[in-house]
């Protein structure tokens, strides 16, 4: 079906092109026009200078966006499409045999992108199932985001997600040793550690410490020394900052930050996904008929989560977007991706949010020579909006048009969908 879509060139015309440099002064630009040639950006400028470019290459076709705003696609950095939590709607998931879950999050996948998400970082997902998703949507046999994945997250034994597939049991400097090494092997591009309990555990506490300083030591040195970023599932800030001391390069929630804390992340340049939309989701819990000790928990824990989120912006961490929900979850008026950058922009400003949903996670990804901003030579991985993404944040729950590897993969105003 996407194969009668794939445009060998095209120009989109009659659209406004803005990414995630705006924060360091590079303007909007009005009346732009982009030629994609294949799978990546050949062109991007005034639209006279880029039409004149491409028929002096030949064969186009043109694509008229109607004044749309252009940005680079979302990347989302907390993502599981094999989520399950505890109650009836993960209890659906755990129970899938592995084909079944495949299948599952293959959907979850195209859902996804759909959104306007081209990129995800996968966080922990069960059984290895997400190297098999990947290279199905490399090789366009499934519609889906580009994925970079940790694969399982390791866990000390009992530790926090040791329920379920998503993580392996480590114990020991050689058993980490060995898990880094695992995951490696197995594909992962970073390398995801439960380092303090969180909130899904019936048995821990938020603050609960769960690795040893050698321990952590052997992921981080062994990840490094394979040349893979760890981030870790972090909660407490006594915890935090010896693994930011060991070289920890990504914070995930970071729930119970202090002003000591944020100040070494940001000297050390270590990332906060903040995912604040995890104490704050009760909607989404009741339909998954998530447990009432773990809504409490979590929605307990939401005013002091802002609070750090709050200083960790002051500090100057750089704030990534990743919304721990399915990215693609509808969720107060639009998807769990979406809501968090909302959530987000309210302690940052829109201009700022749109480069934590784009060029920022794609520079921790190191994947900035072929994504997250719209310039020749990059993969034209693009999305569509009539709002100015730079006025308000909510510009992006009126995305319109996904585009990814120069393939249009959704187009309201024709009705077009992949699937
Ligand atoms: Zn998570």
């Amino acid at each position: 079906m996407s194969e009668d879509r794939a445009a060998v060139s095209a120009v989109l015309v009659n659209c406004t092109v803005v990414d995630g440099r705006i924060v360091d002064g590079v303007a909007p630009q009005s009346d732009a026009g982009i030629l994609v040639r294949d799978d990546r950006i050949a062109a991007v400028g005034p639209v006279d200078a880029v039409l004149a470019q491409a028929r002096a290459e030949g064969e186009h076709a043109t694509i008229d966006l109607d004044g749309a705003y252009v940005t680079p696609g979302l990347t989302n950095m907390h993502t599981h499409l094999s989520l399950s939590l505890p109650g009836s709607g993960g209890d659906g998931v755990k129970g899938m045999n592995p084909h079944e879950l495949a299948l599952y999050m293959a959907d979850g996948a195209r859902r996804t992108l759909l959104c306007g998400v081209t990129t995800v970082r996968c966080v922990a997902e069960k059984e290895h199932a997400d190297f098999a998703l990947r290279r199905a949507i490399a090789a366009g046999r499934v519609v889906g985001p580009r994925i970079f994945t940790a694969g399982q997250a390791l866990v000390c034994t009992g530790g926090h997600g040791h329920e379920s597939g998503d993580t392996l049991e480590c114990d020991g400097a050689d058993g980490f040793r060995r898990g880094v090494r695992s995951q490696v092997k197995a594909g992962a591009d970073l390398i995801k550690v439960m380092i303090s309990g969180g909130i899904a555990g019936e048995h821990e506490s938020i603050h609960t410490r769960q690795l040893f300083t050698d321990e952590l030591r052997a992921v981080i040195d062994t990840a490094h020394a394979w040349g893979r970023r760890v981030t870790a599932h972090a909660g407490p800030a006594p915890v935090i900052a010896e693994a930011v001391e060991l070289g920890l390069d990504c914070v995930e929630h970071g729930y119970q930050l202090t002003p000591e804390v944020v100040a070494r992340m940001a000297a050390q340049g270590t990332a906060l996904v903040p995912t604040l939309l995890v104490t704050r989701c009760k909607e989404f819990f009741d339909e998954l008929g998530v447990p009432e000790w773990m809504q409490c928990r979590s929605l307990g824990a939401g005013p002091r989560h802002l609070e750090s989120f709050a200083m960790a912006v002051a500090a100057g961490v750089e704030v990534l977007l990743g919304s721990d929900m399915p990215p693609f979850w509808h969720f107060e008026g639009t998807n769990a991706s979406v809501r968090e950058l909302e959530y987000m922009s309210e302690g940052i400003g829109p201009a700022r949010a749109l480069r934590a949903g784009t060029l920022g996670p794609i520079r921790w990804l190191g994947a900035e020579a072929d994504l997250g901003t719209i310039e020749t030579g990059k993969y034209a991985d693009l999305v569509a909006m009539d709002a100015d993404p730079t006025a308000e944040t909510s510009a992006f729950r009126g995305i319109r048009w996904v585009m990814k590897g120069g393939r249009v993969v959704r187009d309201d105003r024709s009705g077009w969908s992949a699937w």
